[in-house]
C-alpha cells in the first residue's frame, strides 16, 4: 500500500481576483479521485480578505483585552470581528469563528503577507473548497476533492499542524464503529479525523515559511464522496464538547 504527495511547483504571489483553478490547473496533471489541498492563506489572497492594521478601529471590547494580554488592540478587533465565541483571552485570543472552527486568533495571520496587512482565512472555507474544486473539475473533467487547511497548535501538546478547514467532496471523518479489531472485538468509538490527517501530511511539503508551496495533491487514497460534504461534521454538538464547557466555565 502506498499514497502520493505531490507539491505543486511554480504557483505564483497570489493577489485578489486571482482564479485559482486555473492556476493550479495550469501546473498539475490532475488525475481521476485526486485529492487537492489548498493552504488557506491563498485562498484568503485571492479571495481580497487582506486588511491594514492601520484600518481597524478598536471597539471598547478589544481595548479592554488589549489591557489585559498585551496585544495590539486593532489585531485583537479583527480577531473579535471574526469569532462567535471567546474561550481564552490570556495570554491568547482562543475562539470559535463564525462558522464554528475553534482555533487561536480566529486563523488571522500575519506571515507570508506584506508587513503591516492582516490575513483573514476566508469567511466560509466549504464554499471556497467548493468553488474551487467545481472549477478545477470544469478544467480537468475528473472527479476531485479539495481540502482548505490551516495550520494549528492543539491542545495539551507543543506544536502546530496542518488542519482542514473547508472540505469539498471528500467524508471528513471515517467511522471505524463496528469494524474489528485484530482479535476479532467490535470497535465502539474510533473515528478517524481523515480530512485532518491529509491536511497533515500535505503541510510537511508546504511548510510555514517562504517554500512558495501552497497546493499539495494527494493521489492514491480514496476518500472522494459523490456529494457535498461539510467541515461542520466534523464539530461537536455543543452537548458533546465537553472542553469547551469547562473553558467557558472559568469566566464563570
Ligand atoms: P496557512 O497554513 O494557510 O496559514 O499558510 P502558510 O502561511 O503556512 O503558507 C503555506 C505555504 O504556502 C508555504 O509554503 C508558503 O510559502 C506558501 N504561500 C503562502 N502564500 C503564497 C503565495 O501567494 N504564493 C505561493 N506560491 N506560495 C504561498
Ligand atoms: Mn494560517
Ligand atoms: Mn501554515
Amino acid at each position: 500500500m502506498k499514497f502520493e504527495a505531490i507539491a505543486i511547483e511554480n504557483i505564483p504571489l497570489i493577489h485578489n481576483g486571482d482564479d485559482l483553478p486555473s492556476i493550479i490547473y495550469e501546473n498539475i496533471e490532475l488525475q481521476d479521485r485526486d485529492i487537492v489541498i489548498i493552504a488557506s492563506t491563498i485562498v484568503a489572497k485571492a479571495e481580497g480578505d487582506t486588511f491594514k492594521l492601520e484600518d481597524i478601529k478598536p471597539g471598547e471590547t478589544a481595548l479592554d483585552i488589549s489591557a489585559r494580554n498585551g496585544k495590539d488592540a486593532r489585531f485583537i478587533q479583527a480577531v473579535l470581528t471574526r469569532s462567535r465565541e471567546v474561550l481564552i483571552k490570556i495570554p491568547f485570543m482562543l475562539v470559535t469563528t463564525l462558522t464554528g472552527h475553534t482555533c487561536v486568533n480566529a486563523g488571522i495571520d500575519e506571515s507570508n503577507i506584506e508587513n503591516g496587512f492582516l490575513l483573514y482565512p476566508p469567511e466560509n472555507p466549504d464554499f471556497s473548497a467548493s468553488k474551487i474544486g467545481n472549477g478545477l473539475e470544469r478544467l480537468s473533467g475528473k472527479r476531485l476533492s479539495v481540502i482548505v487547511t490551516d495550520t494549528n497548535g492543539r491542545a495539551f501538546k507543543i506544536g502546530q499542524t496542518g488542519v482542514a478547514i473547508g472540505i469539498y467532496k471528500i467524508k471528513p471523518i471515517k467511522s471505524w464503529v463496528g469494524e474489528k479489531d485484530l482479535f476479532g472485538k467490535t470497535l465502539e468509538i474510533t473515528e478517524e479525523a481523515v480530512a485532518d490527517e491529509l491536511a497533515g501530511a500535505a503541510n510537511l511539503l508546504m511548510g510555514e515559511g517562504a517554500d512558495g508551496i501552497p497546493v499539495v495533491i494527494i493521489r492514491g487514497l480514496d476518500y472522494y464522496c459523490e456529494s457535498r460534504t461539510f467541515i461542520r461534521e466534523t464539530y461537536f454538538p455543543k452537548e458533546r464538547d465537553i472542553i469547551k464547557k469547562g473553558l467557558l466555565c472559568l469566566h464563570k
